[in-house]
């Protein structure tokens, strides 16, 4: 069964990373479940072609070379904002069809919920619109039966065709592990949710190429107010109770919200936990990949890490940035996607600003490009 991976591990009984002062999570900072951050520098490796005695080098060893890579996920491993405007399109129009209610009164209540939850991608978002409560009256079972889970179909079977990775992105990675083993390993550090970022990456077939995930809280189940009855299907809610972690035998770090980027502590807190914080020298040898100018490389350059642009992942598309505003704030969008100067009027004029590069150590036409600034040592 899947597991999430426990903090009582051996590494997690290491003494924390040092720190250094001014802005570090601190070595007594709490995880969520108010477990310390542990290193993970002594974490096996975890594929079986994997040389075990090199074990993860990084700092520990002394090598100068390229000590860790860390990497966004939407729009950086996958065409984010091309799959959720298609999947929430497909979404709306089933929901349409069952209830009658216009797509435009579902896309403006959405706006109302995911700003309520502080995500885009939340997931139980029909069950939660005013529209959809009224048009059943407040009966939940016919809720969940009758537009929930066809909605979440239409949205699935839209995921199929375009929740996929960048098409060198598989196959960049594989040439990386083939090349490195785990001597340098690889982390996925996101805003989204841990559970969906880890229900993206693996629908993209990428999660076993990953040594850990580092993501936001998970969702809260939404309840009805009058009987505080969940509304949720019982198998789904299963899953989250579960906490599922898609068969990933990796390591899974749930970050307080406030540690969302473009705040620096989502990725300090990945450098201590490998023991590469120590030095400007050391945080160097960190290779960090993200889309957004104004979220992933401003504080890849604050911590002095490598920063790379994944200039690729940038919105330029005038079509999609319109379809995702039609459901979500632009400070929503902007969690999730770069977004360049591609709407004429108010929404567009407020993206501008978003797509000024923080000059990073260098900007990748495509994500496999990555690979020529690793540093073997
Ligand atoms: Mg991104």
């Amino acid at each position: 069964m899947p597991r999430k991976v426990s903090e009582k591990s051996a590494a997690a009984k290491k003494k924390p990373a040092k720190t250094k002062a001014g802005g570090s999570p601190g070595a007594k900072e709490k995880s969520p479940v108010g477990r310390p951050v542990a290193s993970l520098a002594a974490q096996r490796p975890m594929f079986p072609e994997h040389d075990a005695e090199s074990g993860i080098a990084g700092h520990a060893a002394g090598g100068t070379g390229t000590a860790l890579v860390v990497t966004d996920v939407d729009n950086t491993v996958f065409d984010w904002v091309r799959y959720y405007t298609t999947a929430m399109q497909a979404l709306f129009d089933r929901v349409h069809g069952i209830t009658g209610i216009p797509v435009a009164t579902l896309a403006s209540e959405s706006r109302d919920v995911f700003t309520r939850h502080g995500s885009i991608e939340y997931p139980f978002l029909i069950q939660e619109l005013p529209s959809i409560a009224a048009h059943f009256d407040d009966d939940i079972d016919r809720i969940l039966c009758e537009v929930v889970e066809p909605g979440r179909a239409a949205f699935m079977q839209a995921a199929e065709s375009t929740l996929l990775p960048y098409p060198d992105v598989p196959e960049a990675l594989a040439a990386f592990r083939k090349k490195f083993g785990t001597r340098i390993p690889l982390v996925a550090l996101t805003d989204a949710p841990r559970y969906v970022a880890m229900w993206k990456l693996s629908k993209l077939g990428l999660l076993k190429y990953f040594d850990a995930v580092y993501g936001l809280p998970d969702p809260r189940i939404p309840t009805c107010g009058k009987a505080g009855r969940v509304k949720v299907d019982p198998e789904i809610l299963l899953k989250h109770l579960q906490q599922s972690s898609f068969g990933f035998s990796g390591k899974i770090r749930i970050l307080p919200d406030e540690y969302e980027k473009p705040g620096t502590r989502g990725l300090k807190t990945v450098l201590m936990d490998y023991e590469l914080d120590e030095t400007p020298e050391i945080r160097h040898r960190v290779v960090w990949i993200g889309d957004n100018p104004r979220k992933d490389i401003a504080l890849g350059r604050k911590l002095g890490v490598t920063t790379l642009w994944a200039k690729y992942g940038v919105v330029t598309d005038k079509r999609l940035f319109e379809l995702l505003h039609a459901f979500s704030p632009i400070e929503n969008i902007h969690k999730n996607a770069a977004v360049e100067a591609v709407a004429s009027g108010g929404a567009g004029q407020s993206s501008t600003a978003a797509v000024q590069p923080h000059e990073p150590d260098a900007a990748l036409g495509s994500f496999a490009e990555f690979l020529q600034h690793l540093v073997a040592g």
